[in-house]
């Protein structure tokens, strides 16, 4: 007798194929057969009227340590996510072992890639991971934030980067706005990418802009890859900037180009106009270089002077210009005593009529690690990008505590609910694979991403006529809506939209 029978849904197969009304078996952990009558199960789930579609993949994860919580954490299952692909924007978290020592204020000797991944497998992830190795993580291991480095140090940086793909490391990540990473150049990236093309990984970037510049940084991480000879996949694709806004189209085309010129380029995206990163972001890069920030901010003059550079725009400003004070809204701030009053009010309100600029610069000195959600994109372009059948979808999620960005607990049923649903930027085979095979093949995960006889049994059922995330910037953290179950290899994680409690994912090594 087999496990387990998914009855009477609406089956898609996260190809693009269109659904079909059918059963779904399930033994050992994987789809056995996809049709009527399949025999006897040892249980069943009626779910007729909902859509049956594989585990959903989020291309775009930042859920590195989510493991290492002490309760389990099932904001990506609520979303019918069952692999994440982590370690993006050039940061993961091995085999630079500060990030760690300064989160958990313990010391670990010997940290590298594979020991973080032994760390999270041991740990246990409520949904299958992947995870990438980051350029900046990569730099600060071998030169910290000096933007220099000496002779043998890129050399050191592609050893560390082969250690992480002999461990199982899915691919690499670069985050060219944020350093040390932002001190790359294009060869020591495409030196960087050669290891990973060894590997038969893909090279994943946030483009060095994604405002004024971002054709010309598209550009560069084109010219990457077809250098390395790596499959590029651009992270959170948007236009950013109120001077930008209409160019979508550009973008796209210059995927296209790249793609009929023999570059394999894919990109993913968030469904919101709104971003959310570290509030420094809005300052030109060049002021974190070296880690002194603090003291940078405390003169006068220095600050003046990067004024002058953020208001010029382009590359290396930084992000002042692809928003407006009243854009920017503080989601974390630790480093004053007035913290609640600072956390959930925009630069705007901050500001209360002085200067916007020297109110941000008092922030970020207070506190480095401060973040913000920053609205920069216009609604036209995040549907055209949508719509483009080279873009999957990310969430970019944070950790899943405080005000984060509404991305983090609800960005797939957003994309199903309010694009799909509603507005129809896609018909639903389109949508599904979007969310599942898209991501799937350029991450190389095999026998996931796809329903069908011989893939793994990670499933996500929803009810098309529900599915959606009340969740808003002020209050982010609503449980989405009509996700009804969520399979992960056979096994029932998510039950008539309730967390089982399990920590059955795996971490799953390139
Ligand atoms: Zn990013």
């Amino acid at each position: 007798m087999i496990d387990l029978v998914v009855r009477g849904g609406t089956v898609h197969d996260g190809l693009g194929s269109p659904g079909v009304t059918a059963d779904v078996a399930v033994d050992g952990g994987r789809v056995v057969a996809v049709g009527r009558d399949l025999g006897a199960a040892r249980r069943v789930l009626d779910v007729t009227g909902l859509i049956v579609a594989p585990g959903f993949v989020d291309a775009h994860a930042h859920s590195d340590l989510v493991p290492l919580m002490p309760d389990a954490q099932p904001f990506k299952l609520l979303q019918g996510v069952t692999t994440e692909i982590n370690g993006n924007c050039g940061y993961s978290y091995a085999p630079d072992a500060t990030r760690v020592e300064e989160l958990t204020g313990v010391s670990v000797p010997d940290w590298t890639f594979a020991a973080y991944l032994s760390a999270i497998s041991e740990a246990g992830p409520t949904n299958h991971m992947a995870t990438l190795v980051g350029h900046s993580t990569l730099r600060g291991a071998v030169a910290g934030f000096r933007p220099e480095l000496a002779p043998g140090e890129l050399a050191r940086m592609c050893e560390l980067a082969a250690e992480a793909f002999e461990a199982g490391a899915c691919g690499l990540s670069s985050g060219l706005i944020y350093p040390p990473g932002s001190f790359g150049d294009t060869d020591e990236l495409v030196e960087l990418a050669r290891v990973a093309h060894r590997y038969g990984v893909p090279y994943t970037t946030h483009l060095r802009d994604e405002g004024s510049a971002v054709g010309r940084a598209l550009d560069e991480a084109i010219e990457i890859a077809r250098r390395a000879r790596v499959r590029l996949q651009v992270s959170h694709c948007k236009v950013a900037g109120r001077p930008n806004h209409g160019r979508a189209g550009m973008l796209l085309a210059k995927l296209r180009e790249a793609r009929v010129s023999g570059v394999d380029v894919r990109g993913d995206q968030y469904p919101y106009t709104a971003g959310s990163t570290v509030l420094a972001a809005l300052l030109p890069p060049s002021a974190l270089a070296g880690g002194g920030v603090r003291d940078l901010l405390g003169s006068p003059a220095e600050r003046a002077r990067l004024r002058a550079l953020a208001e010029a725009g382009g590359t290396g400003a930084g992000l002042w210009q692809d928003t407006t004070p009243a854009g920017v809204l503080v989601t974390s701030h630790t480093g004053d005593s007035r913290g609640d009053q600072i956390v959930g009010f925009t630069l705007a309100d901050l500001a209360a009529g002085g200067d916007p600029w020297e109110t941000l610069c008092d922030l970020v000195a207070a506190d480095p690690a401060a973040q913000m959600v920053i609205e920069m994109m216009a609604e036209e372009d995040v549907v055209e990008i949508m719509a483009d059948p080279l873009i999957g979808i990310g969430s970019d999620n944070g950790p899943p505590t405080g005000l984060e960005h509404p991305r983090t607990w609800g960005c797939f049923p957003r994309f199903l609910g309010a694009y799909v649903r509603e507005r129809q930027v896609v018909g639903w085979p389109e949508a599904i694979r979007k969310a599942t095979s898209a991501t799937a093949d350029q991450f190389g995960l095999r026998g996931r991403g796809w329903l069908g006889p011989g893939a793994y049994a990670d499933v996500c059922v929803f009810d098309p006529a529900e599915v959606g995330h009340a969740g808003t910037y002020a209050a982010p953290a609503a449980t989405p809506s009509g996700i009804v179950h969520v399979l992960l290899e056979g096994h029932v994680v998510v039950e008539s939209g309730q967390f089982a409690g399990e920590r059955r994912g795996r971490v799953l090594r390139a």
